[in-house]
C-alpha cells in the first residue's frame, strides 16, 4: 500500500482520483501534468489534469 503525502502546492478536490488526499483537498503527487482537450482553450473547464487516475476502489473487483 502506497503512503500518500499531501502536496501543499497542489490543491485539488477531485476525490475520484486515486492521487487525491480526499480528507483534505490536496493532491499527493510531487508534480502533475495539466493539459487541454480543446483546440483553443478559453475557460478553466477546457483544461484537464492528465495525471488523473481513477480510484480503483470504486469499481467491482474482477477475476
Ligand atoms: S492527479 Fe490531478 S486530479 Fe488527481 S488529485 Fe492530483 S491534481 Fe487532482
Amino acid at each position: 500500500m502506497e503512503t500518500k503525502k499531501k502536496n501543499e502546492n497542489i490543491k485539488c478536490s477531485v476525490a475520484q482520483c486515486k492521487h487525491n488526499m480526499v480528507t483534505e483537498n490536496y493532491c499527493s503527487l510531487d508534480c502533475i501534468c495539466v493539459g487541454t482537450h480543446e483546440a483553443n482553450p478559453s475557460v478553466p473547464e477546457c483544461t484537464d489534469c492528465f495525471s488523473f487516475v481513477k480510484r480503483s476502489g470504486e469499481t467491482p473487483a474482477q477475476g
